[in-house]
């Protein structure tokens, strides 16, 4: 066992490995976990014991998760004087699947964020985001339960690569004069300056784990979302790349939108994935109007980030919005939303969005019973209208509660 400075490994449980180019999972995985800051602290406590209660019931003692707490954020600072320490990085890094609550992005810190960094670090590259509808929840829209997609997201280029040159600095001054003389552009010398990379490999890779995720699940369509009509070597660039992997790698189980048109009249072939490319104004207003047209959504970094809260506004907000950032192997599991610091430690918060990050992670790991169990449970915590304070603005009838009695019920209706 690896030797740490502050975390200590917990004895009863058995590292997750990787074999023949697959997680091998034993009954008792030791699982790295982030507590969080501001209202992770809630959130967090409330998701081990649903995740404990649902793998208890549905193994019967057979399988159980051995946590082991790791630091980053404020935590870590007060323990290392570091925000982001090596040997989280390195834990998480060697046992493949963690779960994080959220963090606060220390100013002055030299992070742009504790996320991103993480990301980029572990290249996590995929960032999964799913967004389905629990019957109950109030909406802004009439019929949120046409809304079923999985957002695949880019997590490690694009305008997000952190390239950037503050206005009026001598580095941004050689950007810009560089570029109008040896480019032929007129940029102001009074601009800030940021690159937007995207490459053959990021956008392959993730684009990619989409299909590969359909397949698995047998999901209908991947739609490649761009805006390659105006940026036409990078967002044009990542609509042409994902035809590519798509016909090259899965040419026996993909159609494309032209092909079907072209080749089966309009009618979808039976087992087959439909792959098909949307500007990404248009995918905006189809998650409102079409939603059901749509599946898996798989975007470039920016459009990504803003599309997975537009979809999650629909049913229900932050609160119940689950994530994961995914690499080759490794997958973190975080809820999506920050440390909301005015709730922190009230014992009032939801903790549905890390409760459904760890559902996630359950699948990840191959335990589907004990995730569908919480799925379930939280579909009739819900329907019996117990819910937390976010929820309860926008449902009539229901009853409030807190963040540990939401979990409590979630616990109670699981069968
Ligand atoms: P935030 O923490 O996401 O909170 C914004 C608002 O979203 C809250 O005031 C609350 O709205 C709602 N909300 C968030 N989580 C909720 C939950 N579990 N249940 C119900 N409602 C929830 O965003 P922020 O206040 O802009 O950011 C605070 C800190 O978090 C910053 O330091 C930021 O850097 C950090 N951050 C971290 C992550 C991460 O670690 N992944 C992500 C984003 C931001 P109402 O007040 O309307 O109820």
């Amino acid at each position: 066992m690896a030797k740490y400075k502050h975390i200590v490994v917990p004895t009863e449980g058995q590292p997750i490995k990787v074999k023949n180019k697959k997680l091998a999972v034993p009954d008792r995985p030791i699982i790295p976990v982030i507590e969080g800051d501001g209202i992770g602290r809630d959130i967090s406590k409330a998701t081990r014991r649903v995740v404990d209660a649902a793998v208890e019931k549905s193994f019967k003692g057979r399988k159980k998760i051995a946590w082991m707490d790791i630091y980053a954020g404020e935590k870590a600072y007060e323990l290392y004087r570091e925000w982001l320490p090596q040997e989280t990085m390195d834990a998480i890094s060697k046992y493949y699947v963690a779960l994080k609550g959220p963090l606060t992005t220390p100013i002055g810190g030299g992070f742009r964020s504790l996320n991103v960094s993480m990301r980029q670090k572990m290249n996590l590259y995929a960032c999964v985001r799913p967004v389905s509808y629990f019957k109950g929840v109030g909406s802004p829209v009439v019929h949120p339960e046409r809304l079923n997609v999985v957002i695949f997201r880019e997590n490690t280029e694009d305008v997000y690569a952190g390239i950037e040159w503050k206005k009026g600095t001598k580095d941004v001054k050689k950007v810009i004069n560089w570029l109008n003389k040896n480019m032929g552009t007129s940029i102001r010398s009074d601009s800030g300056i940021g690159i937007k990379p995207m490459s053959v490999t990021g956008t392959k890779r993730l684009v990619r784990k989409a299909i590969n995720y359909a397949i698995a699940r047998k999901l209908p369509s991947v739609t490649l979302v761009h805006k390659g009509n105006i940026m036409k070597y990078t967002e044009g660039a990542f609509r042409d790349w994902g035809y590519q992997v798509a016909i090259k790698e899965f040419r026996n189980k993909i159609v494309t939108e032209d092909e079907l048109w072209a080749k089966y009249k309009g009618k979808m072939p039976k087992g087959k994935i439909l792959i098909k490319d949307r500007i990404a104004d248009s995918i905006f207003q189809q998650v409102l109007t079409r939603p059901d047209e749509y599946s898996i959504l798989a975007t470039p970094n920016l459009n990504g980030d803003y599309l997975s809260d537009a979809c999650a506004a629909q049913v229900g907000g932050l609160g119940m919005a689950p994530g994961a950032n995914i690499g080759d192997y490794i997958g973190l599991f975080e809820a999506t939303h920050g440390t909301a610091p005015k709730y922190a430690d009230k014992d009032v918060i939801n903790p549905g969005s890390l409760i459904l990050s760890a559902v996630m992670m359950l699948e990840y790991l191959g335990w589907g019973k004990a995730a569908n169990m919480i799925r379930d449970a939280i579909q009739k915590t819900i329907q019996k209208k117990t819910v937390t304070y976010d929820l309860h603005r926008q449902m009539k009838g229901a009853r409030k509660v807190g963040t540990s009695e939401f979990a409590t019920q979630i616990i109670k209706n699981m069968r």
